[in-house]
């Protein structure tokens, strides 16, 4: 018989251990300062995939420029991509677009209360809506983010990989068990919190609150839970960047809104196959992108940038042409030629933004009408 309570059984005496360790230790993060709906919903958008730290960097920044659902409704996508840049997926950043003009048609610049109207809006999946509809609007429903499946995993003892979908099944119904009628804003923070701060990857068993609810914990298993299935295989890839200028200014693509990187501007270029001289495949790729034919005339240092599973470098290469050519891009793909001062206003890749801060006195003295960067 294991010698731990049950977070089920003993759930008054559970709850009570969580949610006192969370009135004292929840970091002061702003979106809880009023839990007004737009403040909980961008939160949580920015923080898919993104950590704490950073994330509340740029809510700041983004509450100062977009400070209500209206002043965001009225922004372009460019303005709203920019504000975005650094923070990777941008398919977010258009989500939230699309969802601030449904917000703003269809609910008058008013976050909806009901779940299903917040599911059904752009870039909200099953658990953004859980989390906006229970810690803005105090509704009776659990979020199951990754923090809380872990935290599970380990009170229970679950001996499964998430990967499967009955144990994944599993953990979400224990943790709708484990909700408290009435006080879902609360448990479902400290959950995350406790996951975030105390039961981590590595857990601090000593000093958790609910140490003594813990299964995993008491039979010495905490750090195998949960079970882990084989870490995503890592890609290396070799891009390249071409910097075509002409007249002070350089060419840039705006990528089709779909797709990595969509919506976002960039140097024609592309990957280069292994064994493929980086000069000839960054001809090559500026060929297809933009039919133009280009020999590059110096390379530029390269550039490491890692994001997801992928390592990339990025080998940009310059081409100086007297006359601006006319490229010709593939549907969806918009250009133009652009000056420092307008690159620094551009949304782009972080790595492609390296390229240019990294470069910028030499792209200055060879754009030399705007030598500065926004
Ligand atoms: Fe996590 Fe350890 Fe607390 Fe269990 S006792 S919930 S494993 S930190």
């Amino acid at each position: 018989m294991p010698r731990v309570m049950s977070p089920l059984k003993d759930a008054d005496a559970f709850h009570e251990a969580l949610e006192n360790w969370f009135l004292r230790a929840r970091r002061p993060l702003p979106w809880r300062e009023d839990y007004e709906p737009y403040h909980v919903w961008i939160s949580e958008i920015m923080l898919q995939q993104t950590q704490m730290e950073r994330g509340v960097s740029y809510y700041r920044k983004w509450m100062e420029k977009f400070p209500d659902i209206a002043t965001l409704a009225a922004a372009s996508e460019e303005a709203v991509l920019r504000a975005w840049e650094g923070l990777g997926y941008y398919s977010r950043a258009r989500a939230v677009v699309r969802a601030a003009a449904i917000l703003k048609e269809r609910f008058h610049c008013r976050f909806p209360s009901d779940p299903e109207a917040i599911r059904s809006l752009p870039g909200v999946g099953p658990y953004t809506a859980a989390a906006i509809a229970s810690i803005a609007f105090s509704h009776d429903i659990a979020c199951v983010d990754a923090n809380v499946e872990r935290i599970v995993t380990r009170l229970f003892d679950i001996d499964e990989p998430l990967s499967g979908k009955t144990a994944r099944r599993r953990v979400a119904e224990l943790a709708g068990e484990l909700l408290p009628p009435g006080r879902a804003r609360t448990h479902n923070q400290a959950m995350m919190e406790l996951g975030a701060l105390v039961c981590g990857k590595a857990p601090r068993c000593g000093g958790c609150p609910v140490r003594g609810f813990c299964l995993a914990a008491e039979r010495g298993t905490a750090r195998e839970r949960p079970v882990k299935k084989a870490p995503p295989e890592t890609i290396r890839l070799t891009m390249t960047a071409g910097l075509i200028l002409s007249s002070g200014r350089c060419l840039v693509l705006r990528r089709p809104p779909k797709g990595r990187w969509g919506g976002l501007w960039d140097f024609p270029g592309g990957v280069a196959e292994d064994g493929v001289p980086t000069g000839e495949a960054c001809v090559a790729s500026v060929r297809e992108r933009t039919g133009l034919d280009t020999a590059v005339t110096a390379a530029l240092p390269a550039i490491n940038h890692t994001f997801t599973n992928h390592r990339v470098c990025l080998q940009g290469f310059l081409k100086k042409t007297e006359t601006p050519p006319v490229p010709l891009t593939e549907e969806g793909t918009s250009w133009q030629w652009a000056d420092l001062e307008g690159l620094g206003a551009l949304a782009m890749p972080s790595a492609c933004r390296r390229l240019v801060e990294e470069n910028r006195l030499l792209l200055a003295s060879a754009m030399p009408d705007s030598a500065r960067l926004a």
